[in-house]
């Protein structure tokens, strides 16, 4: 298993529509591994392929941290069905350190998914999970998080990738990233 470098705004990786996953192979479950690793060592609660520079449809989500293994969800082609209500928490990204913005999500989804022998299951999520889930889909479609506030918390977001664009122009970024990541 290995710690893979997090990609982090403004690397253009970050806006790649990733590819669906098609070979279920010994390289994916290496792989799958090895974003685990990288996701509790970071530490965050999500993790997207194209974060690790990958740009495949793969995602993984623990909200324990590493602590609960039963709470580990790996998502290969995942696709939300259904959205519903809606809830605002603050959110923040591996990719965009230190900014934290409320964003509104959905509180329930359905979300079809395959796992990494490309097995195909159906569940549902709330919450802290159905947030961590959207997240990551959008990382998959080239979506940021930041990309869905508007007004005075757009402009501060704007303010911060700016700042982000002139330090990872400067040095690479080894500030860690706060336990609410995904
Ligand atoms: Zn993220």
């Amino acid at each position: 298993m290995a710690i893979l470098p997090i990609r982090v705004y403004p690397d253009p990786v970050l806006r790649v529509r990733c590819a669906e996953v098609t070979v279920f192979d010994d390289d994916l479950a290496r792989f799958v591994q090895d974003m685990v690793e990288t996701m509790h060592a970071a530490p965050g609660v999500g993790l997207a392929a194209s974060q690790v520079g990958v740009e495949q449809r793969v995602a993984v989500v623990d909200l324990s941290v590493g602590e609960d293994p039963a709470q580990l969800l790996v998502l290969v082609n995942p696709v939300i069905e259904s959205r519903e209500g809606s809830e605002v928490e603050g959110e923040g990204c591996l990719s965009i350190p230190d900014l934290t913005e409320k964003v509104q999500r959905p509180f329930r989804i359905e979300v079809a998914a395959q796992d990494v022998h490309g097995a195909s299951r159906r569940f549902a999520a709330e919450g802290w999970t159905a947030r961590a889930i959207c997240h990551e889909v959008d990382h998959l479609d080239g979506v940021l998080f930041v990309d869905h506030l508007a007004g005075l918390k757009r402009e501060r977001a704007k303010r911060h990738l700016k700042r982000l664009v002139k330090e990872q122009g400067e040095h690479e970024w080894h500030a860690a990233a706060p336990a609410s990541s995904l």
